[in-house]
């Protein structure tokens, strides 16, 4: 290995599965779409289960890739994440939500968008420098931000976590615990944290109105805690009649729609409130 190891070049190719070769593509290719420009917000609508309005949307990253076309996360956010580079995608989609939330409050839209932040943005030292900055460019309120987060990332009861959601709520920003009931089941958390929003995970809605322990549960949960509740993936009438019985709020799902283009989702809005 020493021998080989003296021509690094050499040692490091024959060492390198092709495994390993291809994500270091994707990873150059990632950060070249980066500076290109070819990531964009797609809005799926979050929508008012009693009167079926639209009232905002989550954003959700797509790839407009120049040869390969729109890609969705599964593609890409795996290597972003390990790459590092996720704190970019996060910061671009975050700052082009802000532009359009601007957008639509110029127009005398008042919605609500929620952004996906992974765990390395929020862990980020420059979190809210980076928050603050793109609320100066855009001239979008924080308020009309929603953060939302994985469980995992408040198991842990530091210091540091408690620290950085006070001071994203003391900012404005509304914070939500998405895929809610798919981590560990400890609920400590619930009580120690500032937290606005419980997103109850899809594979939960998925079992309804059949299998409905859990979601009651959530339900309860939500209520005593004076969480809103939004439920993911709702597909059928039934489940969303079922949520309705129950008092959830709002909801997102293939039932309203998938994600859309800024261009689609702008149009379902114009159809939406037509008179
Ligand atoms: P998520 O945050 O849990 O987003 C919900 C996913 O469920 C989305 O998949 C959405 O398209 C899909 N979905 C929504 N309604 C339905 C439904 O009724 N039925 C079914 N079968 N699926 C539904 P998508 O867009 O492929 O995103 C996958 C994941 O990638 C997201 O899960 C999120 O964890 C991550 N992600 C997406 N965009 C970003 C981003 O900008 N930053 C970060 N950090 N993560 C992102
Ligand atoms: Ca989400
Ligand atoms: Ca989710
Ligand atoms: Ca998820």
């Amino acid at each position: 290995a020493k021998e080989a190891g003296r021509n690094g070049i050499h040692f490091y190719d024959e060492s390198m599965d092709a495994r390993a070769r291809s994500r270091l593509a994707l990873e150059y290719e990632i950060r070249r779409g980066l500076e290109n420009g070819e990531f964009e917000a797609f809005y799926q609508p979050r929508v008012d289960c009693f009167t079926g309005e639209i009232v905002g949307a989550e954003a959700l990253a797509r790839w407009r890739h120049p040869e390969r076309g729109l890609l969705f996360p599964d593609s890409f956010i795996p290597a972003c994440e390990e790459s590092g580079l996720i704190r970019e995608l996060d910061r671009q989609i975050l700052a082009q939500v802000a532009r359009q939330l601007a957008c639509w409050q110029g127009q005398g839209r008042i919605l609500q968008v929620s952004v996906n932040l992974s765990a390395s943005q929020f862990a980020d030292p420059e979190l809210s420098s980076v928050l603050q900055q793109i609320l100066q460019q855009s001239g979008c309120p924080a308020a009309s931000i929603e953060l939302e987060i994985t469980e995992s990332l408040l198991l842990a009861h530091d210091q540091h976590t408690l620290e950085t959601l006070a001071s994203l709520q003391a900012m404005g920003f509304a914070i939500a615990i998405d895929d809610f009931g798919t981590g560990y089941s400890n609920l400590a958390y619930l009580q120690n944290y500032p937290l606005n929003t419980l997103k109850i995970d899809r594979s939960f809605i998925s079992g309804l109105p059949q299998r409905s322990a859990i979601p009651e549960l959530i339900t309860s949960l939500c209520r005593i805690l004076k969480l809103a509740m939004v439920a993911e993936g709702v597909e059928t009438h039934a489940q969303l009649d079922w949520l309705r019985q129950q008092g959830c709020q709002q909801y997102q799902g293939y039932l309203c729609s998938r994600p859309l283009s800024l261009r689609h989702f702008n149009e379902l809005l114009e159809y939406s409130t037509a008179p």
